[in-house]
Parts: structure tokens; sequence; C-alpha cells
């Protein structure tokens, strides 16, 4: 959404005085300041927007940067925050500058619960598919002696007489504006309404206590090392009848054994004897779901990649399925019989050694040593 023009805000022209500027803001603050204002939550908004506005407008400075750039020209000089304000932040000190000092932030409403953090360590087949597993985390949680009242058994919170169990109290501030009728949280029941006489020993009155629940996470198919899993609702509780938190969960993906994950696709290596490489074999190759043949052609060269299509990680966010890359390597054998050497021995003498020779590719390598040798 754009943000409103501020000599639209405060509703005076261009090219107004600072006494008109300021006299504006007064009007408008006063109308819209959130304590005058307790049931109009539009009202703090408001109040925010026009303070914002004079801010801008009442600094020299800023006033010239924001008429030769508009918002862009104040936003990010420590303006940022403007939107980020989750209170009346520093405005309230622009209400106490006008109205003597006593312009008190109007005591927070309800407010959500902070976010819990915690890890899960998956196997990459857990990852692929997904899972479903209760985990453990240490919350605040209503106290079960007292049910949350934190009171004694056998007693109860009674109301408190100072609020009548509000837990506000309101007070009348003259101002040079005009009386502004103001709250603040009650002394006698520190804002609850009510007041504990018989402390419930487990909760010491705290009507909560730190417990360990079990919380049923769903994994979808699809996550990848270090995904984030937010389970809503599921964080600490909140203030004042807020919401609970969220919690988070941090994935980490235990390496495989056989398989390394590049994005929704696996890549393994397989080892395959000379012999398999020459003539061509059928290959059993392992998949996240137990086996599949591959079928190796003759004269597969070593560091060949075979894609198994439709073999990989199914995409987290549901587009299909990655593929399987199996890299294979030719490997030499080391532990020959006599009777294995008298056959290869053969086998070169019949030319099958140089048969076997990709020419490109070994032209390449000759030049390469020759190269080497002559500097
Ligand atoms: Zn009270
Ligand atoms: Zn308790």
């Amino acid at each position: 959404m754009a943000k409103q023009d501020y000599y639209e805000l405060l509703g005076v022209s261009r090219n107004a005085s600072a006494d008109e500027i300021k006299k504006a803001y007064r009007k408008l603050a006063r109308k819209y300041h959130p304590d005058a204002n307790p049931d109009d939550p539009n009202a703090e908004t408001k109040f925010k927007e026009v303070s914002e506005a004079y801010v801008v407008l009442s600094d020299p400075e800023k006033r010239v940067n924001y008429d030769r750039y508009g918002h862009a020209g104040v936003d990010g000089q420590g303006f940022g925050g403007f939107n980020g304000f989750g209170d009346l932040g520093g405005f309230g000190d622009i209400f106490d500058m006008f109205f003597g000092g006593a312009g008190r932030r109007r005591s927070d409403g309800p407010e959500k619960g902070a976010d819990i953090k915690t890890e899960l360590e998956i196997t990459l087949q857990e990852a692929a598919f997904g899972l479903e597993r209760e985990i453990k985390v240490t919350r605040t949680e209503g106290c079960s002696t007292c049910g949350g009242s934190g009171a004694a058994a056998g007693s109860k919170p009674r109301t408190c007489n100072a609020c009548k169990g509000v837990g506000q109290v309101q007070f009348a501030q003259n101002t040079p504006f005009g009386r502004i009728v103001q709250s603040r949280p009650c002394d006698r029941c520190r804002g609850k309404g009510t007041i504990i006489e018989k402390p419930c020993p487990t909760c010491r009155g705290t009507g909560q206590n730190r417990r360990l629940r079990s919380i049923n996470v769903k994994v979808p198919p699809g996550v990848d090392n270090g995904s984030r899993l937010r389970v809503a609702g599921e964080g600490e509780p909140g203030s004042k009848g807020g919401p609970r938190g969220d919690l988070y969960v941090y994935i980490h993906v235990k390496p495989h054994k056989v398989f390394r994950r590049d994005g929704d696709d696996l890549i393994c290596e397989m080892p395959i004897s000379f012999v398999q490489a020459a003539l061509g074999d059928e290959l059993e190759v392992p998949t996240l779901e137990g086996t599949a043949i591959l079928k190796l052609p003759e004269g597969t060269q070593t560091d060949t990649i075979f894609r198994m299509k439709g073999k990989g990680v199914p995409n987290v966010s549901g587009y299909g399925r990655g593929d399987q890359h199996v890299l294979v390597k030719i490997i030499t054998p080391t532990k020959l019989s006599d009777k294995q050497k008298t056959l290869l021995k053969e086998f070169a003498k019949l030319g099958g050694e140089h048969q076997n020779i990709n020419l490109q590719a070994d032209k390449s390598i000759f030049e390469k040593v020759k190269d080497a040798f002559m500097g």
C-alpha cells in the first residue's frame, strides 16, 4: 500500500509554516491518541501516521529531503522503523512533548508468545518421503495443580477491589489542550484484575510452569537439510490472552552412505568391473526405495553418468520428482590369479587392448604425456 502524503495527512499545504504544521499535528494527535480512543483500533494507526508525518515535516532537513524525494528521501535514515513499531514507541515521547510529559502509553493489549526453535535429525529417506514424529519441547504450560489459576487448592483468586477486576485504572489528566482520560495498569493486582491470597505451591501463584511436551510434527516429503518447519501455535504462551507463539523445527538430514543430494536429484557412484564396462551388463543400483536395474551399454567408459528418471527426491512444493544420477567408476582388478593373467595377456595379444582404446581420448592423453616429457 502506498504511503499517504505527509502534508495530506496533517491537512496542511506544501508551503505550510513550521507553526502551522505544529498546530495541525497537535490537533490530530489529540484526536487520535490511543488513550483518547480506547475502543477504536484505527486510532493508533492514524496516530502513528500523523506522528510520523510530524517527525519528518517538523525537522527542516528531513522536510527538504521529503519535498525533494518523497518517502524515499526519508526512509532508511533511521525512519525505516516506523512501520515496525509494535506499540507507540518513540511517538509517546513526541506526545509527552506536547502534553506535559504525562503521555503514558496505553497498556499493551494481547501479545503473541515467543517462538521456540528446535532441531530434528532425520534420514535421507525420511526427508524424501516425509514423516510424522513426536518431538519433545520444554515450554511454559498452564499449571496442572491449580489449573492455571495460581491459587492453592480450596482457594480462588479474588477480584481486585482497586480496579474492580479490570486490571486498569483510569485517571484524568489536564493538559493545555484539554482533559485527557488515560489508563494505566492497576498497581494492586499488577494489571491482572485478580488477587491470589493463597498461592498454589507448585507454580507459586503464577499459574504456569515449565514442562516437557510432546508435539506431533508432520514433515512434508522433499524437505532438505536446513529446511525450517513452522508449527503454528505451539510456541510459548502469549500474554494477556494473546495466542501462543510458533514452533520452528530446523531439519538436519543425516549424510547418506550412498547418496549425495543436489536439489531434488540424487547422485551415487557405482563401481563396475572392466569386464562389465566392456561387455555391458544389467547393473543393480540402490535407490531410495530399494534397488533398480540400470542397463550398462557395451563399451561404457569410466566416469559416465547415467540418469534414472524420477528416482530422485520428490519436490517439496509438489513439482514432480528429481532424478537419480549414477556415476560409474571402472575398478581395475588388483588381485589376479595366474590363469586370469594368462588370459589377459592373450587378450592383449589378440589386439583387444587396442580395440578397447578410445582413439580420440587416448590420443590426447598420449599428447599430454609427450608434452610433459618434452617440456
Ligand atoms: Zn487491580
Ligand atoms: Zn499452580
